[in-house]
C-alpha cells in the first residue's frame, strides 16, 4: 500500500501547475470581488484642495482669537462659498466668508468657525433653509490656524500606493478608484472551470426520483462555491458510469476552453468507477491517497492538456476537497495574493476524535468570553451534508492527532459568508 500523501504536499503539487490568467479592463462599477492586476497609485492629492469640514464662516483666526458669546468678534461677510464654488478674492482682516462643508477655503482665511458658534446658528433661527447671505456675523468662539480645515493631501498624497496588485476589490476600494477619477480598472479575468458529476444514480433536481436514485447535490454545491470564490463555472451536468459518457462530457469541457476541469465521484476503486480510466487514455492522472479526512481519494492530472481535479463523490468530501485543493488553484489562477485563506484559533467546548489523518471537522464556532469556542455539528459521516449546512467552520486537526480534550486549542477555517 502506498503511503498517504500529506495534504500540504498535494496542495503544493497542484499549485505548481497553475499561473495567473490574463488581465482585462472592466468598468469600476463591475469590479467588486475581482482581483486587481495592477498596483493603483494616487494621481493627485486627496482631498485635492483645502476645504471646510463644517458649515460655518471662513475667517482669519487672528480676528477671532478671543471671541466669546458675551464678547463676540463681529466680521463683515464678503463672500458666500457653497460646495463646488471656487473663490479667488482673499479674505482680509475683519472679514469672513460664509462657507459650506467641502467648499474650498478662500485665500486669506486660515480657520472655519462652525455656524453653531455664531449669531446665525440654526438653533436661533426658525427657517434655516435658503437664508440670504448676512452682511455681518458675530463669532462666539475662538479658532486657531487650521481649525475645521481639511488640508489638501490630508487623506492621500500624489504617487502614494492606494491598492496593491492581487487585492480582492471591496466596495470601499471601488469608492477609492472613483475618488481618483478612474473609470476602468485592470483585473484578472475570471478563471473558467468546467464541472461535472458522475454516477448512474444521479438525477437533476426537478425530475422524479426512481428507487435507488439521488439528486446531484455536488454539482450545485461545487458550482456555487467556485462561483462565490470568483470562478466562471460551466456546468456540464452528470455523466453516466460509462466510459463513452465520461469521454463525451470531458470533450464538452475541453471545447469550452477552460482553465480547469473539476469532476466529482467515479474516481475511486469501485467496479463502475471509469473516470480514471478515461482520463488516463487521453491525458495523465495521478491518483493520490491523501492523508486527509474526509476525502482521502483525490485524482489530479490533465485531460487534453487541461488541468483536472477529481473530487470524491460523498458530498462533504467533495466540498472539503474543493476548499482544500480546488480553491487554491482558483485563487492562483485568479491572481489572488494568497492562495490559502487565513485560519483562526478556537477552544474546543467538547472533546473531539479522529483517526490521525489531517481532519476537517464540521463545527459551529462562536465568540464567547473573548475567544472563539468550537462545537461539532453532529455525525461526521462524509455523506451527511446537513452537518455541513449547520456548520459555520471547519476544525482542522493536524495529522498524527487522534483526539483532543475539551479546552484544547484548534485551528479553525470559517466557511460561511458574513
Ligand atoms: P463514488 O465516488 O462514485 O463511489 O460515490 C461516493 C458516494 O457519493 C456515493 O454514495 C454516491 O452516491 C455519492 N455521490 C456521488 N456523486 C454525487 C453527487 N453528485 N451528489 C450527491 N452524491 C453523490
Ligand atoms: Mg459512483
Amino acid at each position: 500500500m502506498t503511503a498517504l500523501l500529506p495534504v500540504n504536499e498535494a496542495q503544493a503539487r497542484i499549485l505548481s501547475v497553475f499561473h495567473p490568467v490574463e488581465t482585462e479592463n472592466i468598468p469600476i462599477e463591475k469590479s467588486t470581488g475581482r482581483i486587481l492586476a495592477e498596483t493603483v497609485r494616487a494621481v493627485g492629492d486627496l482631498p485635492p484642495f483645502a476645504n471646510s469640514s463644517m458649515d460655518g464662516f471662513a475667517v482669519q483666526s487672528a480676528d477671532v482669537q478671543n471671541a466669546r458669546r458675551d464678547a463676540p468678534a463681529v466680521l463683515a461677510v464678503v463672500a458666500d462659498i457653497p460646495a463646488g464654488k471656487h473663490v479667488t478674492v482673499p479674505i482680509q482682516r475683519g472679514q469672513a466668508a460664509r462657507i459650506m462643508t467641502g467648499a474650498p477655503i478662500p485665500p486669506g482665511a486660515d480657520a472655519v468657525v462652525p455656524v453653531e458658534d455664531t449669531d446665525l446658528s440654526p438653533a436661533l433661527h426658525a427657517d434655516v433653509s435658503n437664508q440670504a447671505v448676512p452682511a455681518q456675523v458675530s463669532i462666539y468662539s475662538g479658532a486657531s490656524p487650521g481649525t475645521n480645515i481639511r488640508p489638501r493631501g490630508q487623506d492621500v498624497q500624489q504617487g502614494q500606493i492606494l491598492l496593491e496588485k492581487g487585492r480582492k476589490l471591496q466596495p470601499q476600494d471601488v469608492g477609492m478608484l472613483a475618488s481618483i477619477g478612474q473609470v476602468e480598472v485592470c483585473v484578472y479575468r475570471r478563471p473558467r472551470v468546467a464541472l461535472f458529476s458522475s454516477g448512474d444514480e444521479l438525477v437533476q433536481p426537478g425530475r422524479q426520483l426512481e428507487p435507488g436514485q439521488i439528486y446531484d447535490s455536488n454539482q450545485y454545491m461545487l458550482a456555487a462555491l467556485l462561483e462565490r470564490e470568483g470562478a466562471e463555472v460551466i456546468r456540464l451536468g452528470a455523466a453516466q458510469d460509462r466510459p463513452e459518457d465520461i469521454e463525451a462530457i470531458l470533450s464538452k469541457g475541453v471545447a469550452q476552453n477552460v482553465d480547469l476541469l473539476v469532476t466529482s465521484a467515479g474516481v475511486s476503486v469501485g467496479a463502475y468507477d471509469y473516470v480514471r480510466q478515461v482520463i488516463e487514455s487521453h491525458g495523465a492522472l495521478t491518483f493520490w491517497r491523501v492523508n486527509m479526512r474526509p476525502g482521502k481519494p483525490l485524482a489530479f492530472g490533465s485531460y487534453s492538456g487541461i488541468p483536472l481535479i477529481s473530487l470524491p463523490g460523498n458530498p462533504v468530501s467533495a466540498f472539503i476537497g474543493c476548499m482544500v485543493f480546488v480553491l487554491p488553484a482558483i485563487y492562483r489562477l485568479a491572481g489572488h495574493e494568497r492562495p490559502f485563506p487565513a485560519r483562526e484559533k478556537a477552544i474546543l467546548a467538547e472533546p473531539v476524535e479522529s483517526d490521525g489523518r489531517e481532519s476537517y471537522l464540521r463545527a459551529v464556532v462562536n465568540r464567547e468570553g473573548g475567544h472563539l469556542t468550537a462545537r461539532l455539528t453532529g455525525h461526521q459521516g462524509s455523506g451527511n451534508l446537513f452537518s455541513l449546512v449547520q456548520a459555520n467552520a471547519l476544525l482542522i486537526l493536524p495529522s498524527g492527532v487522534k483526539s483532543l480534550p475539551s479546552g484544547a486549542e484548534v485551528d479553525v477555517w470559517f466557511i460561511e459568508e458574513i
